[in-house]
Order: structure tokens, then sequence, then C-alpha cells
């Protein structure tokens, strides 16, 4: 059978863009050092994602590490109020997919955040947090616009944690204990969800 090459093209140039979309918020959130206490309370939580950025994320982790499944599915537990860890976090305390970390990670310490979150950091006033660089709440909205550009191809426009969108993806029993499996169906036919998102090759994707 003769590939329908328009079509493929077609379907690629649409992550291409959204991933681009993502690149360009991360590029455009300042980058700045603190002086992280690494407290017991251990702040790095999987972080609520859109399914684009799970996406985005899980690209990287198959094509720069041999195991993939042994990070996309590593259960590092909960933090001491009982939320639970973020999957890349290292033995280290180091992010394993710190180039492409979700946009939430970049803006960790943002003074814009202590108004509309809860679980900011505690230790915020004796650490060095007083150099965030200043964002607006337009620079803040604007990025959010951008990433919901990006994700305006799904069906799917909540935020969940990386290990809840992996059980969005594989919620039959013998996949999910399957690593092997999940993997090679992730790899295959994970952009296949509900038929709305035609198949893509493989290749294509990585
Ligand atoms: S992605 Fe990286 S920075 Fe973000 S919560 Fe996980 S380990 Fe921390
Ligand atoms: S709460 Fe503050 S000190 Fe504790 S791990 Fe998070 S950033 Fe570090």
């Amino acid at each position: 059978m003769k590939k329908n090459k328009n079509k493929k093209r077609g379907i690629v140039v649409d992550f291409i863009d959204s991933f681009e979309k993502i690149k360009k918020v991360h590029k455009n959130i300042p980058n700045f050092d603190f002086d992280c206490k690494n407290c017991k309370k251990n702040c790095c939580v999987s972080p609520y994602i859109s399914i684009i950025e799970f996406i985005y994320v899980t690209r990287y982790i198959i094509k720069n590490f041999e195991k993939p499944n042994e990070i996309l599915f590593k259960d590092n537990g909960r933090n001491s109020d009982g939320i639970l860890l973020c999957p890349f976090l290292t033995n280290e305390k180091m992010c394993l997919i710190y180039p492409v970390r979700h946009y939430k990670c970049r803006m960790t310490g943002m003074d814009i955040l202590d108004d509309i979150f809860t679980d900011v950091c505690e230790h915020k006033k004796e650490l060095k947090w007083n150099l965030t660089p200043t964002i607006t709440k337009q620079d803040w909205y604007s990025w959010i616009e951008l990433l919901t550009k990006a994700n305006k191809s799904f069906n799917y426009d909540d935020q969940r944690t990386f290990q809840s969108w992996l059980r969005f993806c594989f919620q039959e029993k013998e996949k999910l204990n399957n690593h092997e499996i999940a993997i090679q169906d992730l790899i295959k036919n994970y952009l296949n969800i509900d038929n709305y998102i035609p198949y893509i090759d493989a290749n294509d994707f990585l």
C-alpha cells in the first residue's frame, strides 16, 4: 500500500509546532539559581502538566536513555506532606530531565507564584529567593496561553501528574504491570488515544 506522505507530514508539523511553542515558553522563563536547603519537605513533587508536556518529556526520555521504562515508571515515594514525588528526581536530588523540565519547575521560587499556590518554599525568606527575577502576571498569562495552544490538538485539556498520564495511557492492568509492553505501546500507539490523534509511525515521533 502506498504511503500518504502529505497526511503524515501534516501530522508531524503539528507536533513540531507544539514542541516549538513549549520551547518558546521555556526560553522566555528567566533562569535563576537559588540556594535550596534540601529540606525534608522536598518540594520536587510531580508537577501537574498537560498531555503535550507529558509527550514532550516522554519523547526526550525515550530518545536519550537506554532503559526508558526504568525512568518512566520509577516510584520515588512521597514527601513529608504525603505528596507523590517526581519520578525524575535522582538520589542525588538532581533533575534527570533538566533540559526539558516542565514550565512549573522552571518557575519554582518566582514571587508571582506565592499568591497562587500554597506549597511555596517555607525557607524562602532565609534563602536567596529575593534575587528571583520579576515576572508580571501578563508574562505568566502569555506563557499559559502559548502552552494551551500547544495542547490544543488534544481532547484532554486537564492537568495531571506525569504518573497520572501514564496510568491514563495504560489502564489495562497487564500493560501497567509489564513495563516492557507498556513502553512499546507508548512508542507505537500512544498518539492514537481515542482515535482522536491519527496514528503516527514511531520513527516520526522519535
Ligand atoms: S521535573 Fe525535575 S525539577 Fe521538576 S519536579 Fe521533577 S525532578 Fe524536580
Ligand atoms: S521547600 Fe525550599 S528548601 Fe525545601 S526542598 Fe523545596 S526549595 Fe528546597
